[in-house]
């Protein structure tokens, strides 16, 4: 079946970025990893594994199953997988390029992952969460109305590409969607989409097409749920079991286990980056 693919587009966002993705929170792996593991227990697990906190708020007679150890890694095996993330003369984090056309895109023989979203759910400022430990690698942002949208190719040293899809939302141009589904369904080299969901209002109809998009294609994909600093407790646990609910009824290829993060409190992001090491074969987790 067709998807409705014109209902994907391009939310009206008033300027253009270009930033450079420079953190106040950069530093090298091991201080990072340092300060972390010198955290109250609590604040620990809240940090690094936000859905295994949340999941204490569960009233225990009813617990649902929020998939927590389908990858649970060891603290060591996250802090290992912080060190892809960080830049050095022999492991370059950098921008590589942009393309509007599957046929511009860089010809690799790199494991790819790529980040899709709707405009405004948050993906580049968790591209650059994920990215604060190479301070100098340049984020780009395009959000102007009617201006090409673009994907961008990022190179993790020898290890992985990742690639930021546009934002998509309302009145999508035909040849944007086309970019976005050719690239889905013909990238070889793409080992797992991360579709990203804003925690605070939940999935919305224009994320059901990306969903669909993925399901007909027959990809693997993550959810990521954006933004977990905004909400209360109470909030962010409805959302995330309704979410969770709708994976395990309504997919297939969606990955069980949620991925909560915050690209302010940085909650979540050593996580997902040791699941993005992990699964582009290059972390082997001990377990
Ligand atoms: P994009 O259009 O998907 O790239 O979204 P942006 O990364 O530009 O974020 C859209 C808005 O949400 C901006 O105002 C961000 O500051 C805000 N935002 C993004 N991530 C977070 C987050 O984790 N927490 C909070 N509180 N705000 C966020």
């Amino acid at each position: 079946m067709a998807i409705s693919r014109l209902r994907l587009g391009i939310i009206r966002s008033p300027e253009i970025r270009t930033v450079m993705g420079r953190s106040r929170r950069s530093h090298s792996t091991s201080q990072a990893f340092a300060e972390v593991l010198r955290l109250p227990k609590r604040q620990l697990t809240k940090l690094v594994f936000p859905l295994q906190e949340l999941e204490r708020h569960l009233h225990p007679d009813s617990r649902p199953d929020l998939h927590l150890r389908i990858f649970d890694p060891s603290l060591e095996d996250i802090e290992r997988a912080d060190g892809f993330f960080t830049s050095t003369a022999q492991h370059r984090i950098e921008y590589l390029s942009s393309a509007v056309r599957l046929d511009h895109a860089p010809n690799l023989s790199r494991p790819e992952v790529c980040f899709i979203g709707r405009s405004n759910v948050g993906k580049s400022s968790l591209i650059k969460a994920l990215f604060s430990l190479a301070p100098e690698v340049e984020v780009r942002v395009s959000k102007k109305p009617g201006h090409t949208k673009k994907m961008n190719f990022y190179k993790v040293g020898k290890y992985f590409t990742l690639v930021d899809m546009p934002g998509y939302g309302y009145r999508a141009p035909e040849d944007f969607v086309d970019m976005v589904e050719a690239y889905l369904k013909d990238r070889r080299n793409l080992m797992r989409t991360f579709l990203l969901v804003d925690s605070v209002v939940g999935i919305q109809s224009t994320d059901n097409i990306a969903i669909e998009m993925c399901e007909e294609f027959a990809l693997p994909y993550v959810m990521v749920l954006t933004k977990i600093d905004k909400s209360s407790k109470g909030h962010l646990l409805k959302q995330v079991l309704q979410i969770q609910k709708f994976v395990d009824m309504q997919t297939q290829g969606c990955f069980p286990q949620l991925f909560p993060v915050s690209a302010v409190t940085y909650s979540g992001i050593h996580l997902l980056r040791c699941f993005l090491a992990n699964i582009t074969g290059n972390l082997k987790i001990n377990d």
